[in-house]
């Protein structure tokens, strides 16, 4: 703003050069010579040419800095920040600072209009001192001049004039200056211009009489009769002389001789009324003048001045202007002219008379303003001293509504502006303490419902904040579909109600409920006009009366209501609070609601897992026991009891084989068998608990697979001993069907039956071998491990069965991936059984001329066969049992293939006896896909491919 702007050089320096102003000034006052007038009066005057001086320098000073802080404003001075003037800071000093301009303005055009107009008087007033003297002067003059004209013809019509006798001459003239005093000296003038008599002494008269008297003489003798002429002064005097001039004819009335009479002015007494008034000014330096029609002086104050000639202007009217005289000094004159003669009046009075004059008329005008306009400056400050002390304390009063202070209220003292803005701080402090207030109790329910899940603790907060707004009366009512459990009993109390009259209004409930079903808020300021409510004659009746639906979801929970003893109106605020009242409880509700259907929920579930024979565990995300029911307890040890839910479940349960189970991070559901001590096995199947795609632990089912484990056992052993004792005669009848055609000729018939008959034992001879394979292979004796190539396996496979693919025209081609020949650890025939047995049942169940394909796809763990057909594929119902021993397929084309149904039950034992995989992929009609997977190493059981 203005400081910024004063920080450029040039700015500053105008505002240098104004300030001079004001310095030159004091410094003349102070240090130049004469009368404090004159010394102001000569500031003033010098002024204008000091400050153009000064200024100019200072203008081309400051030029240049600025011209430097324009091209390079990096090599100006580091300027500080800007502070706040003090007048920024203080709404007192700032108003005094605006206002001061202001007031030296007014005060400075109060002085000098006041100086203007004493000077006009002062002026004036020595104007008129001025003309009255003048006036005085001019109105003596012509006397003074008759009267010594009129006495020097008299004088001269006196006939002894003429005579020669000189001594007669002589006294007679001595005579006339004694009987009238006006005349210094008589002289009579002969017809030559000699001095014929004189008196008292002949001095410069005659042939020596000055130039001007000597001309009168001339004119005189050539018959003017009067004249007058001012001469210079007798040796001594100080004033001019007078010379009146008379010709003195004869009888014939020719003029024969001429009477001179001189007159000084200074002791004439006809022409001290003009002296004196022209002494009549007072000052010491005042100058009063006579001057004659030849502008010569005939008096001054100086006797050095006297017929010298008079510079200044004189006119036919009184003069009064300004002039300098040689010296210098400014003086004002007035000139005034005599009265029909062509002399003036003159007087002169220096300047400063009339300045020293002015200041004596306006210094106590002057000072009457300096000492008023102190007595304002006290007086404003002090009322702003009050206004600002009075903001000053409103601040501070607001700073503590700020910091949350409310509870103090602002004194209003006063009906001025302050006193409005402290009214409304009040109201503004009142209604934020009241929001405040409301928003507390609004924590307080929310704290409540928040924290409780029982309704009737929730519930008692919310209605002491109803309570608050000034009702007698506050209650909720809880419809009864949300009282009532499913089962219809209910399962908590259905009313509440807080207040001096709840138990006076109590029989309303059931209406309000109705009323608030249909609609959201029932406002009733006044119960009698809407005729609403049914209130029995002369039972108690509230006057007003507010409820709110409870809803939450869309659900309606029942109603919160308030009734009041007297008639009130509610206001929009009351109303916003009950709302929100309202859904708190609601909230409230449904919270109690929820928990309580939720832990019915609970408690059902417990109870049927108390009641499952079969055990159940569960565990959380970190692996820790969660929940183990009865039948756990029972089965795993009696150290599962309560006391150890929440612990890692490797501590609570010993079985390493169920732990890893429960411990796995596999998202699918697993399986496991588990032999528990005595003998028990069970199957533990444990499942993920997913809750929003985040595993949060496992459930565990154990199902005790003892007796089917048995019962397999047994017909294991069964089918062993069986097979075993059966392999013997098989062989031999065998033996002895192939020998019938050695020991006699057979006919055709014959022959064909003991075809049949061998087919027939090498079918069952198939399934005995059948059977004791996989018997062998279950058991798990003789797997022989070893390092074999994959291609060989393959190639021996595919080509022992080359022969049967080619009888049915069926392409049989196998592939392997490039590279280094593959090697894996397994029991090569094993392996060489399981793969012939995939290749062989392709060949069987693909139509003549299709196509079976062998790959082999190498993974990082594992060897995996793919055994490709085209072939008839396999029906969904049928896939999920393939693997089972004796299942076969009823599909058509398997009826016509003689099979045993284990083929594929061999070799997934095998698979597995590897720590490997078999499975399937088909499509009916399009053909099948069966994988063998096999890890490379083997003693690695746990990988999974
Ligand atoms: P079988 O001795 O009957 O072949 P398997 O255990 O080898 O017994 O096979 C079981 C059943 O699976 C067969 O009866 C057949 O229906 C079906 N099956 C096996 N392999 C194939 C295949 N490549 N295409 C179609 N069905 C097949």
């Amino acid at each position: 703003s203005f400081f910024k702007l004063v920080r450029r050089p040039i700015l500053a320096g105008l505002l240098v050069s104004a300030l001079f102003l004001v310095i030159h000034l004091v410094v003349v006052l102070f240090t130049s010579q004469g009368v404090f007038v004159t010394r102001l009066d000569y500031g003033l005057q010098s002024l204008a040419s000091n400050v153009l001086a000064v200024g100019l320098q200072i203008f081309i000073a400051s030029a240049l800095a600025e011209a430097i802080l324009f091209t390079s404003p990096e090599r100006w001075f580091e300027a500080g920040p800007l502070e706040p003037s003090p007048a920024e800071k203080s709404l007192q000093t700032r108003f005094t600072v605006n206002m001061a301009p202001l007031a030296l303005i007014l005060l400075l055009t109060l002085m000098i209009g006041d100086w203007i107009v004493a000077g006009e008087a002062a002026r004036e007033m020595i104007r008129s001192q001025m003309s009255n003297a003048a006036e005085m002067s001019a109105q003596s003059v012509p006397y003074f001049l008759e009267t010594g004209q009129n006495l020097i013809t008299k004088l001269a019509r006196d006939p002894e004039l003429m005579s020669d006798n000189s001594i007669q001459l002589s006294e007679l003239l001595a005579e006339s200056i004694r009987t009238v005093p006006y005349f210094n000296q008589l002289s009579i003038i002969g017809k030559e211009g000699q001095l014929i008599s004189s008196y008292p002494t002949a001095y410069n008269v005659g042939p020596q009489s000055p130039v001007d008297e000597q001309m009168g003489i001339q004119f005189a003798l050539d018959g003017m009769p009067f004249q007058y002429y001012s001469i210079p002064p007798v040796e001594g005097q100080k004033t001019a002389q007078i010379s009146f001039l008379a010709a003195i004819f004869d009888q014939a009335g020719d003029p024969q001789r001429v009477l001179i009479g001189r007159a000084d002015l200074e002791n004439n007494p006809f022409s001290q009324p003009i002296l004196s008034s022209l002494h009549k000014l007072t000052g010491e330096d005042d100058i009063g003048m006579l001057i004659d029609g030849n502008k010569r002086i005939l008096a001054h104050p100086d006797p050095l001045m006297v017929m010298t000639t008079y510079t200044g202007r004189t006119a036919d009217t009184p003069l009064f202007y300004i002039d300098t005289d040689p010296g210098g000094n400014r003086m004002l004159v007035y000139s005034q002219p005599a009265q029909g003669r062509d002399w003036s009046i003159v007087l002169m009075a220096p300047v400063y008379r009339a300045q020293e004059l002015a200041l004596q008329i306006a210094t106590p005008l002057l000072a009457m303003i300096v000492v008023l306009s102190i007595v304002a400056l006290i007086i404003l400050r002090f009322g702003l001293g009050m206004v600002t002390a009075s903001l000053k304390t409103l601040s501070l009063e607001a700073g503590r509504i700020a910091q949350g202070k409310l509870d103090q209220p602002l004194p209003a003292n006063s009906v001025d502006e302050v006193g409005q803005l402290r009214r409304s701080f009040e109201s503004m402090r009142v209604s934020l303490k009241g929001r405040l207030d409301e928003l507390n109790r609004l924590l307080i329910v929310s704290q409540g419902v928040a924290s409780s899940l029982e309704f009737s603790e929730a519930v008692q907060p919310i209605l002491e904040a109803a309570l608050a707004t000034g009702a007698s009366a506050a209650r909720v009512v809880l419809a009864p579909n949300i009282v009532h459990a499913q089962d219809g009993t209910p399962s908590m109390p259905m009313m509440y109600g807080l207040g001096p009259s709840q138990n006076l209004y109590r029989d309303l409930d059931e209406q309000i409920l109705a009323l608030t079903r249909q609609q959201d808020r029932l406002v009733l300021p006044n119960l009698q006009r809407p005729r609403l409510l049914n209130v029995a004659p002369g039972a108690p009746h509230p006057e007003s009366l507010m409820a709110i639906a409870l809803r939450h979801e869309s659900l309606y929970y029942g109603t919160l209501w308030i009734a009041y003893d007297q008639p009130h109106t509610f206001s929009e605020e009351e109303v916003r609070f009950m709302v929100t009242l309202g859904g708190q409880a609601a909230l409230a509700a449904a919270n109690s609601r929820l928990f309580l259907s939720a832990e019915i929920g609970r408690q059902r579930l417990e109870s049927i897992l108390a009641s499952s024979p079969d055990p159940v565990l569960v565990t959380d995300q970190r692996d820790q026991l969660l929940l183990a029911n009865p039948a756990a307890w029972q089965v795993l040890g009696l150290n599962l009891d309560e006391t150890n839910t929440g612990k890692p479940i490797n501590q609570v349960i010993d079985e390493p084989e169920l732990v890893n189970l429960l411990r796995t991070t596999s998202p699918e559901k697993q399986s496991v068998e588990v032999s528990l001590p005595g003998g028990r096995v069970f199957l533990a199947t444990a499942t993920p608990v997913l809750a929003e795609g985040q595993r949060i632990g496992r459930v565990c089912i154990l199902r005790d697979v003892t007796h089917f484990k048995e019962l397999d056992a047994l017909k294991s052993e069964f089918v062993s001993t069986v097979s075993h004792d059966l392999r013997s005669p098989l062989t031999l009848m065998r033996g002895y069907a192939t020998m019938l055609e050695m020991v006699g000729q057979l006919n055709e018939q014959q022959e064909n039956y003991v075809r049949k008959i061998i087919a027939g034992v090498e079918n069952m001879a198939r399934l005995v071998n059948n059977l004791l394979d996989l018997g062998r292979i279950e058991s798990g004796v003789g797997l022989q491990v070893e390092t074999i190539n994959i291609q060989d396996v393959v190639d021996r496979v595919v080509g022992s069965l080359q022969l049967q693919a080619a009888q049915k025209r069926i392409q049989l081609t196998s592939e392997f991936p490039g590279g280094s020949q593959p090697l894996i650890e397994a029991d090569q025939a094993l392996l060489q059984q399981a793969l012939h047995n995939l290749v062989e049942n392709a060949i069987k169940y693909t139509r003549p001329e299709g196509k079976v394909h062998v790959r082999v796809r190498i993974q990082p763990l594992g060897v995996v066969f793919e055994v490709i057909d085209n072939g008839n594929g396999i029906s969904p119902v049928d896939q999920p049992r393939l693997f089972e021993k004796f299942y076969r397929s009823v599909q058509q084309g398997s009826k016509e293939q003689r099979g045993t149904g284990l083929g594929l039950a061999i070799v997934k034992s095998i698979a597995e006896r590897h720590g490997g995989k078999a499975w399937a992929e088909s499509q009916l009609g399009k053909g099948s896909t069966f994988y063998l997977a096999i890890p490379i190493h083997q003693g690695i059981h746990e990988v999974k491919i």
